[in-house]
């Protein structure tokens, strides 16, 4: 079945880590010819610059220093992020990188600097996944989704994609890695990860990827958010 999205349609999808909101997100956005929009990327470039370049994760004025001179210089839209013209993907996916992103996604000025970069790309209609989309970035969005899983159900899930990249990595220490970014990213004054009071909460746990995307598709058709067509626009 081909789905048309009403025009301009913002869809917001939040979730802790390895809730499955990035493939959600992703093939979602392929059914509804949507662009789409992963703001974590956003974080972890701010996180790996600041350890490749010695920004102690620490020092909030010398992290928004480092904020402002990257926001220039960065291009970051549905294909994913570059940096000085240079696309990066791998280099971000670590969890120590996804640990350094969680530490400076809790300066409220970092925040700041990047609020403006995402609402304006979202304007247009696009489907963004995060933790605070539903709250702080779009809190119009026309539909907002919270995903999650347990915690355990998440790990193995990251543990998985980790051994997929050829990293040989220890159940339990992502686990660990998962409940204290868990933690920083829930317990953080400004922007806490939290489900907005209209999202719809769905719990991935025992859900397949196909599951989450039909149940979510069902939902935005119930709304008249989007409708069954003969073809997709570009097609
Ligand atoms: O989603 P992902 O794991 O790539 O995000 C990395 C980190 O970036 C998260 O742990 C979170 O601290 C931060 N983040 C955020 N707000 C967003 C997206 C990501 O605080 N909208």
């Amino acid at each position: 079945m081909n789905w048309c999205a009403k025009q301009g349609l913002r869809i917001a999808i939040d979730g802790p880590s390895g809730s499955g909101k990035g493939t959600v997100a992703r093939l979602l956005a392929e059914k509804l010819d949507l662009p789409v929009l992963d703001t974590g990327l956003l974080y972890r470039l701010v996180g790996f610059l600041a350890l490749r370049k010695g920004v102690a994760l620490d020092d909030e004025a010398a992290v928004a220093r480092l904020v402002a001179e990257v926001i220039p210089t960065v291009q970051w839209d549905q294909r994913g992020i570059s940096h000085q013209g240079r696309w990066l993907d791998q280099e971000l996916r670590g969890e120590h990188v996804g640990t350094a992103a969680s530490k400076v996604a809790a300066m409220p000025e970092v925040r700041r600097q990047l609020l403006a970069l995402q609402q304006r790309l979202a304007a247009h209609g696009c489907i963004m996944d995060g933790r605070d989309i539903g709250t702080v970035v779009l809190p119009d969005a026309e539909a907002k989704f919270f995903l999650t899983a347990t915690q355990r159900e998440r790990a193995r899930r990251r543990w998985s994609q980790l051994q997929g990249l050829g990293r040989e990595v220890d159940l339990d220490e992502v686990h660990a890695e998962i409940k204290m970014r868990d933690q920083r990213d829930a317990s953080r004054k400004y922007a806490p990860l939290k489900p907005a009071a209209d999202a719809i909460v769905i719990d991935s746990t025992t859900l397949r990827i196909d599951q989450v995307v039909d149940r979510m598709l069902a939902i935005l058709h119930r709304r008249g958010l989007i409708e069954a067509c003969a073809k997709n626009r570009h097609q």
